[in-house]
């Protein structure tokens, strides 16, 4: 019998529910009509978008009408963040956004900023937490987007988005917010008309991959950004992928139907864990909020260790967990997000993330606790840095029993 897998890696990507495979499959056999086409067969695709495009609206409170389908989480931000400064031309070319984003936004805010736009990232407190202080010091009179994102998928912030979308719409400002981490598991709403725009992604709430939505606020006249065909009110063009749509909105069905109950038992198994690492062992600190943080979300920096190293060890005994860190050209940098927050790079190249989800029970955060144990002490053991820390502490906690 082969080992047993222990999936930790949930803000990465998520199993999907067996009912949302069992959804799709209609709709790439005999319901395989291009919901475009004038037919019978067409219209049943096209019935399946529009239930699927309402399922969705509703989870955040918004109407059908204001969702558009996208290939990823990814394209979403782009969108966003690319074409926002089409529609208040006039207004300026200053974008606020947080050192924190995730690539998707960051790399986007970069692109504008190669094409002429002025971009300010603001700096979050050591917890991950940007106030609305800090973006109220940034807002200028050219201002016209703020994009800040719903939860942090690398240390699992929650951020403060209702209060930092009304500050900048008290101001005229459009704030986006990427919620691909916070969609389904925070009751996040747009309701009170303050956000005027927000990704999410269906391959983190036990849907397909390749499939997300952005909200766009009904006054907001987004220009286009995939051109091509009118799907999609002309604003994205490509025939959508209907079996991956009907997915997503059958695993935000089954998500947002448990919402909080699901919360509350991550949230306990979060707790029990985080508790068991930093009370066994040494050396170790929580990365992001304590409190404001996601539920299931656990990111630690571990001293005198390589993230990595951790990692493919944790791999041989079935554990999947993931680092803080991006790995470009065979070197390791140390995270972004792990940077701003102020950790000193040699802490941010400890870092481990484990992000629980629908299959993690407490004997598998047992298991894990216990290999952590075994696997830190054995890499401690190796690092000449531990060795000489350890000398140093050892003549000190001498030197006082003397
Ligand atoms: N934004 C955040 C915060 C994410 O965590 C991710 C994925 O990890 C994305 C955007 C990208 O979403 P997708 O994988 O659907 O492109």
């Amino acid at each position: 019998m082969g080992k047993q897998l222990i999936y930790l890696d949930y803000a990465a990507t998520t199993p999907m529910y067996d009912k949302a495979v069992e959804a799709m499959l209609p709709y790439f056999s005999e319901q395989f009509g291009n919901p475009s086409g004038q037919y019978t067969l067409a219209g049943k695709a096209k019935r399946a978008l529009e239930d699927s495009r309402k399922q969705i609206a509703a989870t955040i409170g918004a109407r059908p009408e204001e969702i558009y389908f996208t290939g990823s989480g990814t394209e979403a931000d782009n969108w966003a963040v690319k074409t926002a400064l089409q529609c208040c031309r006039g207004k300026g070319k200053h974008i606020i956004t947080s050192k924190i984003e995730h690539h998707a936004v960051l790399h986007a805010c970069e692109a504008m900023e190669a094409a002429g736009a002025r971009v300010t990232y603001l700096t979050p407190d050591e917890d991950g937490v940007i106030s609305v202080e800090t973006l109220q010091r940034a807002i200028r009179p050219d201002t016209v987007l703020v994009s800040i994102m719903a939860a942090n998928n690398e240390i699992g912030t929650i951020e403060p988005v209702a209060e930092l979308a009304a500050a900048a719409h008290k101001r005229g400002i459009l704030f986006h917010t990427d919620a691909v981490q916070g969609y389904g598991k925070l009751p996040l709403s747009v309701e009170d008309g303050t956000i005027a725009m927000l990704s999410a992604s269906a391959h983190k709430i036990g849907g397909p991959k390749g499939v997300g939505f952005l909200y766009v606020r009904r006054d907001v006249r987004l220009p286009s950004f995939i051109h091509g065909g009118a799907q999609e009110k002309r604003r994205r063009a490509g025939t959508e992928n209907v079996p991956g749509i009907v997915g997503f909105a059958k695993a935000a069905e089954l998500t947002f139907a448990r919402r909080e109950e699901t919360e509350k038992r991550e949230k306990k198994l979060r707790d029990y864990f985080i508790g068991r690492v930093l009370s066994e062992i040494p050396y170790v600190r929580l990365t992001g909020s304590a409190q404001d943080r996601l539920p299931g979300h656990a990111s630690f920096c571990f001293q005198f260790i390589e993230g990595e190293t951790v990692l493919i060890m944790l791999d041989t005994d079935g554990i999947c967990a993931s680092s803080g860190s991006a790995c470009t050209t065979g070197q390791t940098e140390p995270s972004h997000v792990l940077t701003a927050i102020g950790l000193p790079e040699d802490v941010a190249h400890g870092a481990v993330r484990f992000t629980m989800g629908r299959g993690t029970t407490k004997e598998q955060l047992d298991f894990t606790v216990e290999r952590m144990k075994e696997i830190i002490g054995r890499v401690r053991a190796m690092s000449p840095y531990y060795a000489g820390f350890a000398a140093k502490e050892n003549s000190r906690t001498d030197g006082g029993n003397r």
